[in-house]
């Protein structure tokens, strides 16, 4: 299932995986989908971006499901990625769509590091968020980088986030 939200009036629209996977097979570069709330047309693109494409997939993350939120995966690219909750009006790398009024928009930074061995490594630090970054339990200094391994609990505000090092797209 795929997760957008209408550009015009903000609404949540859900897209099944099998037909993403249809639209594909039937070699459709662009499609559009009607919104159930505002019947605006939204057009899609289903070859993502260049860019976002020419860059390394290392790992991925796992929001775990709340009174807030459903469970939702993320995949960590090479570089910093940003996270935070969703919000129409602001940008980020990895949108967490949430209702936890404890995790800010911009809330904490996930670097993935590539070492002159080609061993990958995560570190993360709090963005300047109200109720800081916690790693297993533990807050995280203002500026401090700390490294992370696959299976690391990560809490923002009321929510869980797991780090694996695996690839979501194999
Ligand atoms: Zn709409």
């Amino acid at each position: 299932m795929k997760r957008i939200f209408c550009p015009k009036c903000d609404y949540e629209i859900a897209i099944p995986k099998e037909k993403i996977k249809q639209w594909k097979e039937a070699n459709l570069q662009t499609t559009a989908v009607v919104c159930n709330n505002c019947a605006y047309q939204i057009r899609l693109r289903l070859t993502p971006p260049q860019t976002k494409e020419e860059r390394l997939e290392c790992g991925h993350i796992l929001i775990l499901e709340n009174v807030f939120c459903e469970r939702q995966e993320f995949p960590l690219f090479l570089g910093d990625n940003h996270l935070g909750r969703r919000n129409k009006d602001s940008v980020t790398d990895i949108p967490i769509i949430t209702g936890d009024p404890s995790m800010d928009r911009h809330h904490a930074i996930i670097r993935v590091k590539q070492m002159k061995s080609g061993q990958i490594k995560f570190y993360i630090a709090d963005e300047d968020s109200r109720v800081g970054t916690f790693v297993l339990g533990d807050i995280l200094a203002p500026k401090e980088w700390r490294e992370i391994n696959d299976g690391a609990i990560i809490t923002l505000g009321a929510t869980s986030v797991i780090l694996s090092s695996e690839k979501l797209n194999k």
